[in-house]
């Protein structure tokens, strides 16, 4: 039996991909006495925060706030925008677009699957989802399509199973090579706030994301960011929707206010948190997430295991998958972790339970509790009786030690 009332000493190491550890800031301002939600200083902090949000995204747009996990935000971005039997293209990149497929035909939409080549000559045993969204293949299906039956295309930016990001742009790109007016749905859940993404500029039509990653907030309040073409298909969109329905919300956000009682202490600490994202800056919020990932990186190959992304241009800044052995249990070498050092890494979803886990690097981190996080996994791997081909740490501390942080290099 757990016992519930026993905390270890020290701070539990929360390393995977979302939930991501919240900064103390953030925690002590969501700590402060909930307001009225019709109040005036509501309605100033609801400006706030929806203008905020919008410098995020990068959109000129208005971006909806749901009390509400990121999936109930995919479902907003498919009722919304959608009609009952409406045909969507969506790409197997990993467990969370097959959750989002299924999400889809639930709803009663016609879901077509995309998927690339699995097949791995390097890794004759590797699990499969190693790779990103093929652009080329949306273009020659949606070119295939000229009664234009395909209404969206849906795909995931930073694919949290597998620790694969995938090249929104050239899927936008692919769209206008086709002329097709399908529209472009993104789930940047876990990508927002950790690498680069333009809401507007890569003409997405909703991004749909949620707190508990990039943003750094506890998880329970998502978004969906809007394009005009994705305003106007709601106007004729038929799928049965209330609370997620865009309209209502829209209007009342032009006061900032929502229709129903917002999630209020969580929106203290959104105020907290993209305060803390605006002073840093985005460009080196991202370079720091890509420093974080090469240094983690350092340690998986020191160690001589295989990354479960195969394309190194696709490394995603926020999580890296780890492959084991085949005959290693990859959820026995997390639980051992857990037991042993309490720190909780990444399962395998999926097609991919037991080949794998995953490495958390967001939220509130650093170089030194990466390098301890790092340390725990390289004992529970040589406990877990792993063959390491030599020790991780030694290689992320050259890694971190030769590669100064941008903002030390800005301010020295
Ligand atoms: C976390 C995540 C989800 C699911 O979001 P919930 O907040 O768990 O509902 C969906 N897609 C991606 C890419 C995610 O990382």
């Amino acid at each position: 039996m757990l016992n519930l009332d026993f905390h270890p000493t020290g701070r539990h190491f929360l390393q995977i991909p979302g939930p991501s550890p919240v900064p103390e800031r953030v925690l002590r301002a969501m700590s402060l006495p909930t307001i009225d939600h019709r109040g005036p200083e509501f309605g100033a902090l609801g400006l706030k925060l929806l203008s905020g949000i919008q410098t995020i995204f990068k959109t000129q747009h208005p971006v909806m706030i749901y009390p509400a996990s990121g999936t109930g935000a995919w479902e907003a971005a498919l009722v919304n925008t959608l009609s009952p039997g409406d045909h969507i293209v969506m790409f197997e990149t990993g467990h969370f677009a097959s959750l989002w497929a299924k999400m889809a035909a639930r709803l009663g939409l016609s879901t077509e699957f995309l998927a690339g080549a699995e097949s791995d000559e390097q890794l004759p045993h590797a699990p499969s989802w190693r790779h990103g969204v093929q652009a080329d293949l949306i273009e020659a299906r949606l070119r295939q399509d000229s009664q234009h039956r395909i209404k969206a295309v849906c795909v995931v930016h930073n694919e949290t199973s597998t620790g694969v990001t995938s090249d929104i742009l050239a899927v936008r790109r692919a769209i206008d090579a086709a002329k097709h007016p399908a529209l472009l749905m993104v789930d940047s859940i876990s990508g927002l706030a950790c690498a680069d993404y333009r809401h507007d500029e890569w003409g997405v039509d909703v991004t749909i994301s949620g707190s508990q990653k990039g943003l750094m907030l506890p998880p329970g309040i998502s978004f969906n960011a809007l394009s005009p073409r994705a305003i106007d298909a709601m106007k004729s969109a038929k799928l049965p929707r209330a609370f997620w329905a865009w309209d209502e919300i829209i209007e009342m956000n032009k006061t900032g206010y929502w229709p129903y009682t917002p999630n209020t202490n969580l929106l203290y600490g959104l105020s907290e948190a993209l305060e803390m994202i605006q002073a840093e800056g985005l460009p080196q919020v991202f370079a720091r997430h890509q420093r974080w990932a090469a240094g983690v990186r350092a340690a998986v190959t020191a160690w001589g295991l295989p990354i479960q992304c195969a394309d190194p241009k696709l490394y995603s800044p926020v999580l890296t998958g780890v492959i084991t052995p085949v005959g290693v249990d990859a959820d026995a070498v997390r639980r051992l972790i857990h037991q042993r050092f309490d720190m909780s890494l990444g399962t395998g979803l999926g097609k991919l339970k037991g080949r794998m886990f995953r490495i958390g690097h967001l939220g509130d981190s650093n170089d030194l509790t990466l390098l301890a996080t790092l340390a725990g996994v390289e004992m529970g791997l040589k406990l877990s009786g792993v063959k390491l081909a030599g020790s991780g740490l030694p290689a992320a501390m050259d890694y971190f030690s030769s590669h100064p942080a941008a903002s030390l290099k800005q301010s020295s």
